[in-house]
């Protein structure tokens, strides 16, 4: 007899952050198909897609203008490549990207992963400042920020600050100077002492997603933009999260009215449809590289699918579904709507934060011992109820789709605070109070 589907994961799969002894003593939920922003499993339950399957779909499952456009592009080629050849749906959503970015990102350089797209941003601003004017090749570190979280290839995770993430490779990681997020004198004093050493400064801009959705003190970005351009040192800003109205804006950037030198999108690219990201540079780091042939001042990167044809079309329908469904401003009064329900959820005694900006929200159930697996506790009582999320750690991470529907997001909190108060009653029957004073 053919094998069902938990069964042929358990014998052949490897999955991703998860310890695979916990996840072969469980029954895993198995999604089937999807319908806005409900994922639905092999079953025909629905849930409420509460984390938009991984912090990236923006306007639903199965849109309609996202669909199209994949269609489309699949009735023309799948793939052919960038080397040596372009495309028109790369082209033109260069242009679009351009267009909507902060003022000076004029260049898009494509990738497949949010990881890929910092990696290219890192090598190119030590490329640049490696092949500058007078070779000036002092700029070799960088600066990051505690707490920071960049991907998982090993650039991105030299220059991340997730010590559970980072500390197995220590031998592996390049030297990375650190502040904290939000400590500008820090930063200043830094910036006063090496300078000359330092290639560029990567934040997520104001908000750190994985890191447990750590919100910045206002003004920190614009200061560490001021600060970059003072002593003439590169700013990247890795929006893979941030970007495409999770915080409010299209971009977290605009709302310290901040334009970095490298910008990199992912996640929400696509409308969270296929795997594409994307880094801008600036005409000044991009006329970096140019030259005559034999100078070698050429990029030299570039993965296999870079610009893929059925991506880009997913990127540009994303977009189109921005401009045609006027997302944003739809969007505002869901965002005052989650403040509000939140409000209510910080008073439960099990909860000791909520943080977050815009569709970005997390919240912290406080220290408790790892072994209890408190977040995931949460995550499988709110499956029972409904919901689709995934904690980071004891914080449960809200980032509902931008699209779902206001009676869909007063579903989604009120499972999960309920969840929160079941994963606690389940936990040996013990209430809050004593669990957090065992802690
Ligand atoms: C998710 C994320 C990345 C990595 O993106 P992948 O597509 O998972 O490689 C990088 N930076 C930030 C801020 C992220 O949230």
């Amino acid at each position: 007899m053919a094998q069902t589907t938990p069964e042929l994961d358990h014998r052949h799969l490897w999955h991703p952050f998860t310890q695979q002894r916990d996840w072969g003593a469980e029954e895993p939920l198995v999604i089937e198909r999807a319908e806005g922003t409900d994922l639905i499993d092999a079953e025909g339950r629905h849930y409420i897609d509460g984390v938009s399957s991984l912090w990236c779909n923006v306007h639903g499952h199965r849109h309609p203008l996202i669909d199209e456009a994949i269609a489309g592009q699949l009735d023309r080629v799948a793939h052919s490549t960038m080397l040596g050849l372009t495309h028109p749906g790369a082209a033109e959503l260069a242009a679009r990207l351009v267009e909507l970015a902060p003022p000076g990102l004029e260049r898009v350089f494509y990738s497949e992963s949010g990881s890929t797209a910092v990696e290219i941003a890192l090598k190119m601003a030590f490329q640049y400042w490696h092949q500058g004017e007078g070779s000036d090749r002092r700029h070799t570190s960088y600066v990051c920020l505690e707490g920071a979280y960049h991907g998982d290839t090993i650039g991105s995770v030299s220059v991340g600050g997730i010590d559970l993430f980072h500390g197995a490779y220590g031998p592996l990681l390049f030297d990375c100077h650190r502040v904290a997020p939000g400590d500008s004198a820090g930063l200043a004093r830094l910036l006063d002492s090496h300078a000359g050493e330092i290639a560029a400064v990567i934040v997520e801009p104001l908000v750190q997603g994985a890191a447990g959705i750590l919100v910045q003190p206002p003004g920190f970005l614009r200061r560490a933009r001021e600060l970059t351009e003072a002593h003439d040192v590169l700013l990247i800003a890795d929006e893979v999260a941030t970007g495409f109205g999770r915080t409010g804006t299209m971009f977290a950037c605009e709302q310290e009215r901040v334009a970095p030198d490298l910008l990199c999108l992912g996640k929400g690219l696509t409308g969270g449809y296929l795997p594409l990201a994307a880094t801008l540079a600036t005409e000044r780091i991009h006329e970096g590289f140019l030259g005559a042939h034999e100078e070698f001042r050429t990029f030299f990167h570039g993965h296999t699918f870079t610009g893929n044809p059925l991506a880009c079309a997913a990127a540009l329908g994303n977009l189109a579904a921005f401009e045609r469904e006027a997302t944003l401003l739809r969007l505002q009064p869901k965002i005052r709507l989650l403040g509000e329900l939140l409000g209510e959820v910080a008073e439960l005694p099990e909860v000791a934060e909520v943080r977050g900006r815009g569709f970005m929200v997390g919240i912290d159930l406080g220290e408790h011992d790892p072994a209890l697996r408190l977040g995931h506790r949460v995550t499988l009582e709110a499956r029972e109820r409904g919901a689709v999320v995934r904690p980071l750690g004891d914080t449960i991470v809200l980032m509902p789709p931008l699209a779902i529907a206001k009676a869909d997001l007063r579903r989604l909190v009120a499972i999960v605070a309920e969840s929160i108060e079941a994963a606690h009653t389940s936990l040996r029957g013990a209430p809050a109070a004593e669990l957090r004073a065992a802690a």
